[in-house]
């Protein structure tokens, strides 16, 4: 059942391999002739495979998870002419939920791979930020440009981001309904990957971009996420006939609880509250509840706030315990293994208190398709060496990234009163400076051609 290759592979294939939702290749076949359309050189290779089982799909490039990790990275590898398959085990992209906060290393990363221009059509561009305390007291004010040259920020629908990432990919390349159940490696040292409903697939390379419960990373060895000590609730405000803020992110500072809005586009606008909790506590779905438990932990705010809260719709109501994972030099696993690597919140889930997580997703997938990518071209027989490189240049900027949100979160969820009194009287008057606290956001990388 081995897959003989007689030039490298990880090409686009003409033929459909799942063009229904559902996956329904339990008996592919053999001498397939596949054609490489470089994004960079747009030159035709033809190679074929061998006779393989008959009810074992092979692919090259597994990715797991359509998320945000997922989809970008699928992009980039094709934006490089490589093809992969993502495996995503809901019936369709995500389309309930709120926003995220993407700063200029994501839009960055947006641009290379080519969707940039079309988000910045639809999302404001925030200018600064506005810091109040829970009486409604103006605390501070300031200009992103100003404190750091070059900055952009813009809140972006979750939903809007994933759909454009997903329709800039071959209509073939996603597979819905598709749950990882079970991960093992081969004696010919690929990787077989077994869905819930008994689905095979075996793969060259696999990506576990499937998020913070990431199977795959355990499978690793890698250790479950650790609660920070907080959760959020969130929503997206929906005012059909235009929103009245200013394009600000106006945060408001309490006693272990703080809460913020930021315009997201001329009609929505994206709200949370972070609060204390010693526990996670029960997962609660019942959008009534999570309305009405959200509005009184703010009771008395400053009532724009309020006023975004009840105009969200119920499906973009959530509350979520905030989590991650330190990976430490030496104790944690290496981001990847025989073939198989991680990337986004599956490899390093961080709390939000940078708005980071999804920007390095963003930040994996376009350096490790490049190595990826650079690797395969080549026809160098030097994939792990690719992943591992991978791996050791993201550390160094993951995990002090990781510590940083989590260090920042503490200090904002402080519950102290004298603490938050000498916060709001003279730290944050008067000493907080932002550009040190952007600097994370400069971030370069390769350009994405070979
Ligand atoms: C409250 C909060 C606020 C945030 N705000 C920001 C922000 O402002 N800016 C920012 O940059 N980031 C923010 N983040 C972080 C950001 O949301 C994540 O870092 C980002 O979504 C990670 O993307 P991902 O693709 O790695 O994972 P996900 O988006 O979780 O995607 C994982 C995908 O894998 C799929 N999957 C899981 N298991 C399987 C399986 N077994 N088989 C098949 N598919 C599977 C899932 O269905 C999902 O589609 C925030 C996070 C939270 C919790």
């Amino acid at each position: 059942m081995a897959i003989t290759i007689s030039t490298p592979l990880f090409l686009h294939s003409p033929v459909s391999p799942c063009s229904s939702p559902a996956l329904h290749f339990r008996s592919r076949h053999v001498q397939r002739r596949y054609l490489l359309q470089s994004w960079t050189r747009r030159r035709p290779i033809c190679f074929s495979l061998v006779e393989a089982g008959p009810n074992v799909r092979k692919e090259d490039i597994i990715i797991v998870g359509a998320g945000i990790a997922g989809l970008a990275t699928a992009l980039s590898l094709h934006r490089l002419g490589v093809r992969s398959l993502v495996l995503e085990q809901a019936e369709s992209l995500r389309t309930s939920g709120t926003s995220l906060t993407l700063f200029k290393n994501g839009w960055s990363v947006l641009d290379a791979i080519g969707v940039a221009e079309e988000l910045r059509n639809q999302f404001l561009e925030i200018q600064g930020m506005v810091v109040k305390s829970e009486d409604g007291r103006k605390l501070r004010s300031f200009n992103f440009k100003e404190e750091a040259e070059g900055q952009e920020v813009r809140a972006v629908e979750r939903r809007i981001l994933l759909e454009t990432l997903a329709k800039q990919l071959p209509s073939d390349s996603i597979c819905f309904s598709s749950k990882l159940a079970k991960i093992e490696k081969t004696a010919t040292g690929q990787t077989l990957l077994e869905l819930v409903d008994g689905t095979q697939l075996l793969a060259k390379i696999v990506i576990g971009c499937d998020g913070i419960r990431s199977p795959i990373a355990k499978w690793m060895g890698f250790s479950e996420p650790r609660y920070a000590g907080h959760c959020a609730f969130r929503g997206l405000g929906f005012y059909p006939n235009g929103q009245p803020f200013e394009p600000t992110v106006n945060y408001v500072y309490g006693r272990g609880l703080r809460a913020g809005f930021v315009p997201v586009s001329p009609t929505k606008v994206y709200w949370f509250i972070c609060f204390n909790s010693s526990s996670p506590g029960p997962r609660i779905t019942d959008p009534s509840i999570l309305k009405k438990e959200a509005r009184e932990m703010i009771k008395g705010w400053p009532t724009e706030l309020l006023n975004v809260i009840d105009m969200s719709a119920e499906d973009t109501l959530s509350r979520t315990p905030l989590i991650d994972r330190w990976l430490w030099p030496i104790v944690s696993p290496s981001a990847s293994a025989g073939g198989v690597v991680l990337a986004g919140d599956a490899w390093h889930p961080m709390t939000p208190n940078l708005g980071q997580g999804g920007c390095c997703a963003l930040e994996d997938a376009i350096v490790l398709s490049r190595k990826l990518a650079g690797t395969l071209k080549s026809g160098r027989p030097s994939v792990d060496d690719a992943l591992r490189s991978y791996s050791a240049e993201r550390w160094p900027r993951i995990f002090p990234l990781t510590i940083r949100a989590n260090l920042v979160g503490a200090l904002l969820q402080w519950e102290n009163p004298v603490v938050c009194d000498i916060r709001n009287s003279i730290v944050v008057p008067k000493l907080v400076r932002l550009r040190p606290l952007l600097e994370h956001t400069n971030f370069t990388f390769e350009p994405l051609s070979l």
